[in-house]
């Protein structure tokens, strides 16, 4: 199988790594969309949120103890939890990912 985020996760192509351990990998977009971005997956191959089940779903609760103890560990409290399934909604690498941004005012709805 052919993903950028398995690779990335792998080691195989760089990144910017912000935070790693068995289960998790989180590094920095490389086009940012706000002061602070970064991506936080799964090193499992997880197509997108459509693909959480049963099964699979502790790793999904992991990646957001690693999103809250990365805010703190680099100072924000205030940021924004965002994760785009599909095509329609915007999902350009299909290995499930969270992104969290954070370092300017967000606006609501996203467009
Ligand atoms: P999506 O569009 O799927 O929600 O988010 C994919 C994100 O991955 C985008 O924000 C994009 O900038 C980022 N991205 C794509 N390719 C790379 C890469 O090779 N390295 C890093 N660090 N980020 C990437
Ligand atoms: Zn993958």
């Amino acid at each position: 199988m052919d993903c950028l985020f398995c690779a990335i996760a792998k080691g195989e192509i760089p990144s910017k790594k912000v935070y790693e351990d068995e289960q998790v990998y989180a590094f920095y977009d490389i086009a940012p969309a706000a002061p602070v971005h970064f991506l936080v997956i799964p090193k499992t191959h997880i197509e997108s949120c459509g693909a959480i089940t049963p099964e699979n779903s502790a790793v999904v609760a992991h990646c957001f103890e690693v999103i809250a103890q990365c805010a703190k560990e680099l100072g924000f409290t205030d940021f924004r939890v965002v994760s785009n399934c599909g095509d329609q909604a915007g999902q350009s690498v299909k290995h499930l990912h969270f992104h969290v941004l954070s370092g300017r005012d967000m606006t609501w709805p996203p467009g």
